[in-house]
């Protein structure tokens, strides 16, 4: 089995697909290692194992909805696309959603996955209680009111147990209108950053990095926000007159309405239509958290960088994360900005730049999306999250042979 990508086959030496959480006690009681697998969509080696993968598409259960406390609780194999028709149909919301729908809600969750806004949080800010199978077997239930562990245990990485359910918080469905703008000017953009990407309810600046101009600025902003029609220009990019999508020469048919056409939240907060599967095999993906306030000399950093960076790209998202309380969540204790590079599938000449960027990026204190590939290790990272030996700790309470280890947590957690 490979993942989304199709830069990894898995090596795991089976497959379990169980249909109760009973079931996955009794697997993972019995197993010498042992390992959750979502829709596969990491780019690197996270949800490998050299045990048995277990994966939650057969646990079926259908999301359960209690809207007096607006509170969904859902079953840990759903995807965000299916959640978000199911919420949709009931008159309810999320407060984000990541540009691909397809992927899986705990798989998500466990590695910080996030979408843009100043003020969104990353999508973990929804879950107000978790259910995992630990190690021994035994079945736990985790909510806000459990404090520091439950802190911990929300972006887990896989490390901690297997997530059966998860509770969210919904909110009311709300309508989204979404803008592109094209060729923001860089000078403009720096200068100005936080009043750029503050100017909606989220914004996505798409760049190669090359040259005096941003390609894209994506602008999605809430009805209720009570705004008038999109402006014709934006810190002086302007409004595209069709459909685009973030690459200029692909067709936009696979991405969600735009020209300010008012939808539903599911239908405009990601990027791509729920209805359009991805090809495989097509693209990698790194990115990088840091605090906003130092967006400005990153972005110089990067655009320096270009002659070597921007060969390998198809393009890269620039975004913002609000800070939240999550020990091992890339936004934690801090307002972020994220640049995230969608490199072309050339993964021995992207492995060799990875050391480069990381070395311009480490003066920020920039934090790797756990999901994607990078470069860093345990001994580099341990520095830039509070709270990476009391996770550690947790870990090893909570999993003492080790059963939920592999080579990535190794090496990032573990190693060095
Ligand atoms: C096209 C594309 C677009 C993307 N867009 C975004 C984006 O907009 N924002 C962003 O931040 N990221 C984005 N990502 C990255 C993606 O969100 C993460 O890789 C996420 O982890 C994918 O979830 P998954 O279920 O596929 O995870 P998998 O790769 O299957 O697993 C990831 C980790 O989660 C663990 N896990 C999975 N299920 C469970 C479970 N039930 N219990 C405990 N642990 C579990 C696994 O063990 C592993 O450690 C994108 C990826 C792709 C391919």
């Amino acid at each position: 089995m490979k993942n989304w990508a199709g830069n990894l086959d898995y090596s795991a030496a089976g497959v379990e697909r169980p249909a109760s959480v009973e079931e996955i006690s009794e697997l993972v009681a019995a197993a010498e290692r042992v390992k959750p697998l979502g829709t596969r969509h990491c780019f690197n080696d996270i949800a490998d194992t050299s045990g048995t993968q277990i994966v939650l598409d057969g646990l079926g259960g259908a999301p359960e909805l209690d809207s007096a406390r607006g509170i969904v609780r859902v079953p840990g194999g759903i995807s965000y696309g299916e959640l978000a028709r199911f919420l949709e149909s009931n008159g309810f919301g999320l407060h984000n959603m990541a540009s691909l729908p397809h992927i899986s809600v705990a798989g998500a969750v466990q590695t910080g996955t996030h979408g843009s806004g100043v003020g969104n949080r990353g999508l973990a800010a929804a879950v107000k209680a978790v259910e995992l199978v630990r190690a021994s077997g035994e079945v736990q239930r985790l909510a806000e009111a459990d404090g520091e562990e439950f802190l911990g245990s929300v972006v887990g990485l896989g490390a901690l147990g297997i997530v059966t359910s998860l509770e969210l918080a919904v909110e009311p469905t709300y309508q989204v209108r979404q803008q592109v703008f094209e060729s923001l000017d860089w000078e403009r953009a720096l200068a100005e950053f936080d009043d750029v990407v503050s100017a909606g309810y989220s914004v996505s600046l798409f760049t190669d990095y090359y040259g005096d101009t941003i390609g894209q600025v994506w602008r999605k902003v809430r009805v209720d926000a009570g705004e008038g029609p999109a402006p014709s220009e934006f810190f002086g990019a302007q409004a595209a007159t069709r459909p685009r999508h973030p690459l200029p020469e692909m067709s936009a048919e696979n991405c969600t309405e735009q020209l300010d056409v008012p939808g539903p939240w599911l239908d405009r907060l990601p990027h791509f239509r729920h209805e359009f599967t991805p090809s495989n095999g097509d693209e990698l993906q790194t990115e990088y958290l840091l605090p906003r306030e130092h967006a400005a000399a990153a972005l110089e950093r990067m655009r320096a960088l270009s002659p070597k960076l921007t060969p390998l790209l198809f393009v890269s998202e620039i975004r913002t994360i609000a800070a939240d309380d999550f020990w091992l969540s890339p936004s934690y204790r801090q307002d972020s900005v994220a640049l995230h590079l969608t490199w072309k599938p050339r993964q021995p000449e992207v492995e060799a730049l990875l050391p480069e960027i990381e070395e311009n990026l480490a003066p920020f204190g920039a934090r790797p999306h756990w999901g994607k590939l990078f470069a860093a290790g345990a001994a580099d990272l341990a520095p830039l999250y509070p709270r990476f030996e009391d996770f550690r700790a947790l870990a090893g309470k909570h999993d003492p042979a080790g059963k939920f280890r592999n080579a990535y947590l190794e090496r990032v957690l573990f190693g060095g």
